[in-house]
């Protein structure tokens, strides 16, 4: 593996660029540098892993149990990356993904505070999974925070939240994130499951097939071990963080009663859903997804996006879980590797073969798991008018209720331009998924008919400095001199 720790180390072109170094990229790195192509990984972070790998090469977390079984598993992926040829980016964030004149594409990235444009044969968005926005009365407040970053906090840094800590949500994170923070020695007052109880129901379905997948086993030892040390109130149907300039307690509803818990840290977490971003401003088709109920890139059998030269892999393109991830990743890069004529179809097919008989076990399930935690509705749409939606410029639910009916806006462009929702540094990752259901509440749609926001790059924060300083492309140049 070379490492790339300043933007000069970068040698371009590559045949493919791969943004992401959880799971998903690094199996796809790993396979197309293995076969011979030359690959670059480009990651935000300090260290390779991604989401549920999170800094496994350099964690201070040495309890192997604290973190659980699965994530140590991470240290193999890295291990095999190593042993390649493909050039690693830590710290490297990707803001923008185009094609470029000579039929391949043109990345722009930043590294160490400068910007640089590279180009790539081929592009695999391995970007992730974000949790899904749980905007709730006060969560703006100090000291209420995602169960995601707090897990982000303990694995990178060892750190759990100080004081009593409340715990609220759904999805199958919120056992493992409670049973880690607690094993790493959190003060878990509380955990608030929010799972609507007729989910069961629509769930039932898909039960069969969850039965005999990998998941059954897992989820049980996870619910029991967290269920036997934690105190878990279920039918959670409101929530509202207390406090004037930081959180002092959590109102929660259940069976039609009102309590309040004294806490001095709140974790939000009601599931994950595909990072759209980068791939929705590379203009790659997504749908409304109705099982995971949430926007999506789409993508083939391939997990070819609709750009061809573009694919995406991982839970960017669906929530699927590291092992799927891992596996899907490998599956993309071999028919990368074939577009760039170093495989035939033939080999393609024959080197996918297992890892597509893996991914159909691995998957198996997962639509249980998606119906069960389908969060409720007044979760996704809040109903208390105050709530901010829009962090970054502090739209209200209300003032995107309003201008919907009054103004009679139908999709979240068009909100943006009324309310500047979706505007700010995290370009609609936070408010997104929230607007669009809001929007489609008032109009009594389905999300999917309300379309979502069209991103433009960049998609990360860069500075007008690292703009400045990118040398002029030789269109750029083309066009002043004409
Ligand atoms: C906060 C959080 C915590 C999770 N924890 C767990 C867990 O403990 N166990 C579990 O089983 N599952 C967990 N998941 C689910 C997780 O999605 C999958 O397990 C798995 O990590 C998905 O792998 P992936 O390779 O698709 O993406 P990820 O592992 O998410 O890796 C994507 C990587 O791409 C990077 N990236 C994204 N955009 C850019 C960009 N523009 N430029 C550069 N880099 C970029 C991200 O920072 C990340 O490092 C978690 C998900 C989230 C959101």
């Amino acid at each position: 593996m070379i490492a790339i720790n300043a933007i000069d180390q970068l040698a371009e072109p590559y045949d493919i660029a791969i943004v992401g170094a959880g799971p998903a990229g690094l199996a796809a790195a790993a396979r197309a540098a293995e076969l011979g192509l030359s690959v670059l990984l480009a990651d935000e972070n300090p260290a390779p892993g991604g989401q549920i790998y999170r800094a496994v090469t350099t964690t201070p977390v040495a309890k192997r149990d604290v973190l659980g079984e699965d994530y140590w598993k991470g240290g193999a992926l890295v291990e095999r990356l190593t042993k390649t040829t493909a050039s690693y980016a830590p710290g490297c964030t990707v803001w923008s993904v185009a094609p470029d004149e000579e039929g391949g594409f043109e990345l722009g990235l930043s590294l160490g505070g400068r910007a640089r444009l590279i180009s790539a044969g081929q592009i695999i968005l391995a970007t992730g999974a974000q949790e899904r926005p749980f905007p709730i009365p006060g969560w703006t407040l100090p000291g209420v925070m995602t169960a995601g970053a707090a897990q982000i906090a303990l694995k990178s840094s060892g750190l759990v939240p100080s004081g009593r800590t409340v715990i609220a949500g759904c999805g199958p994170l919120l056992y493992l994130l409670a049973g880690q923070l607690a094993a790493a020695g959190a003060d878990i007052v509380a955990v608030l499951d929010t799972t609507p109880r007729r989910n069961w129901l629509s769930a039932l379905p898909a039960l069969p097939d969850f039965l005999r997948s990998p998941y059954l086993a897992k989820g049980l030892k996870l619910m029991a071990a967290a269920r036997g040390k934690l105190s878990f109130r279920t039918g959670v149907t409101a929530l509202a963080a207390q406090g004037a300039d930081k959180v002092t307690g959590v109102t929660v509803t259940r069976g039609g009663k009102t309590e309040t818990i004294a806490c001095d840290a709140l974790l939000l977490h009601h599931g994950v859903i595909p990072g759209i971003n980068l791939s929705n401003a590379a203009g790659c088709a997504q749908h409304f997804d109705t099982v995971q109920h949430c926007w999506t890139p789409t993508v083939d059998d391939w997990f070819a996006s609709s750009i061809p030269g573009i694919a995406i892999a991982g839970d960017g393109a669906g929530i699927g879980g590291a092992e799927s991830a891992a596996l899907r990743g490998e599956i993309a890069a071999l028919d990368a590797v074939r577009r760039l004529g170093h495989l035939t179809e033939g080999q393609r097919d024959s080197h996918a073969a297992p890892a597509r008989a893996e991914l159909a076990r691995s998957l198996r399930g997962r639509r249980f798991l998606d119906l069960l935690y389908r969060p409720a509705e007044t979760f996704l749409a809040p109903p208390a008018n105050e709530t901010i939606i829009c962090r970054c410029e502090e739209v209200t639910a209300g003032q995107i209720r309003d201008t919907a009916s009054r103004l009679g806006v139908t999709g979240p462009n068009q909100m943006k331009a009324f309310l500047r929702c979706g505007m700010g540094p995290c370009q609609g990752r936070l408010c997104g998924p929230t607007v669009v259901e809001l929007i489609a509440q008032v109009h009594g749609v389905s999300p999917a008919d309300t379309g979502y926001y069209r991103l433009r790059p960049p998609v990360k924060p860069i500075t007008l400095a690292e703009l400045a300083a990118l040398p002029p492309s030789e269109a750029a140049v083309k066009a002043v001199v004409r």
